[in-house]
């Protein structure tokens, strides 16, 4: 079985725009499970020689702030449930928020490793603002731009070495 690896996060952080960045190819769209709509991408993707698939969370928009959260959250357990390793994507821009820590609660009762994935920094600027996420509490951290690609390579060599 191939590897599965699923990228969580709260909305705009840039989870798909790292997806589509990473996979070759869509491979499908599952959705309407226990009538939340659950809209997952799927996708292959590869790094060193190890193939493994992708799954980008949260592309819906539904109902009120509470069923929102409701879903990450789901998106979320979900993830712990089926992935190998876990990519938990936040954004420098906006800091630290309420729904990074809510997310990072449920993660950190899992067993699978989890990666997380500084996202927007596009210039070494920005390097400071990333070390308030320490706070968070994950090891495994890394700074990077799904825009412009870097530092991607450093997350999915310690990514892969995992699977
Ligand atoms: P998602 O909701 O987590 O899937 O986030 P999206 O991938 O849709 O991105 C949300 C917004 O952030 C979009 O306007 C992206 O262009 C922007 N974005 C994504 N990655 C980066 C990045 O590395 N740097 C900057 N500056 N913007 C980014
Ligand atoms: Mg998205």
């Amino acid at each position: 079985m191939m590897s599965i690896v699923a990228v969580v996060g709260r909305p705009n952080v840039g989870k798909s725009t790292f997806f589509n960045r990473l996979i070759q190819r869509r491979e499908a769209i599952v959705d309407a499970v226990s009538g939340v709509t659950r809209d997952r991408h799927y996708g292959k993707s590869d790094w060193n020689g190890k193939e493994f698939s992708l799954i980008d969370t949260g592309g819906y928009v539904k109902g009120s702030d509470d069923i929102f959260e409701a879903e990450i959250d789901k998106q979320v357990e979900l993830a712990i449930d089926e992935a190998d390793a876990i990519i938990f994507m936040v954004d420098v821009e906006s800091g630290v928020t309420g729904m990074d820590q809510e997310v990072a609660k449920l993660l950190r009762r899992s067993k699978k490793p989890i990666f997380l994935a500084i996202n927007k920094v596009d210039a070494a600027s920005r390097v400071n603002d990333a070390l308030e996420f320490y706070s968070l509490g994950f090891e495994n951290q890394y700074n990077l731009s799904s825009i412009n690609g870097s530092g991607t390579g450093e997350l999915l060599d310690d990514l892969v070495k995992a699977l």
